[in-house]
């Protein structure tokens, strides 16, 4: 895809999690990564109206190259980015379930949620936990970036999900199943439930190698 496409692939995609509630008012932020920086949906926009043309370009040191003045959370997407040179594409949402979740007490920090189901194994994998720092702290950017190495997935804690994938189609449908696993999580809470053990993990690691 080159710039032109990916602008207009980020705002279909935008609308599309919008008119679904993934995202709603003016959260949420979509990037792709271009060869000299990287396209990112701007501060204060609503995902369901996206603009192609003013979506932000950013270079890989966060200096802002053109379109509206991006997202406060680029700096979010730049960790990812910088730490996982394979991927092409980082959507962070507020998406209900996974705040909701991203609020529990007691998690495990390495890794949020069991293995419900095969599609959040192959899709999502381990959940890492960002600990709490207020929106736009730099210790944000710096736990972010100590993680993002390990995983393609990180949640922060009272905020919401992170998800990096090769490509856009990739980083969203990862995110989507994320969300609904935390949904179903959250409906099977309390509830006798059976995960899916280590070895069937590992089944589908070696079937379906990310
Ligand atoms: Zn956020």
């Amino acid at each position: 895809m080159d710039e032109q496409q990916s602008r207009i692939r980020i705002s279909d995609v935008g609308r599309s999690l919008f008119e679904r509630r993934y995202t709603n008012g003016s959260s949420g932020n979509i990037s792709v990564r271009l060869d000299d920086g990287f396209l990112i949906t701007p501060t204060n926009s609503s995902l369901g109206r996206l603009d192609p043309a003013e979506i932000s370009k950013v270079d890989f040191d966060g200096k802002h190259l053109g379109g509206k003045p991006p997202s406060k959370e680029a700096f979010l997407h730049l960790c990812m980015f910088r730490q996982r040179p394979a991927e092409g594409a980082v959507v962070h949402l507020h998406s209900t379930w996974s705040v909701a979740v991203s609020c529990l007490a007691d998690l495990d920090p390495e890794d949020v949620m069991p293995a419900i189901t095969p599609y959040y194994v192959m899709r999502v994998g381990r959940l890492p936990l960002i600990e709490y720092f207020p929106p736009g702290d730099r210790d944000l950017a710096k736990a972010v970036e100590a993680k993002a190495s390990e995983a393609h997935s990180l949640l922060l804690a009272n905020h919401g999900p992170i998800v990096a994938g090769k490509s856009l189609d990739a980083a969203v449908n990862a995110i989507e199943e994320l969300e609904e696993t935390a949904r179903l999580f959250m409906i099977l809470k309390g509830l006798p439930t059976r995960y899916l053990s280590e070895e069937q993990c590992d089944a589908l690691r070696q079937r379906f190698p990310s």
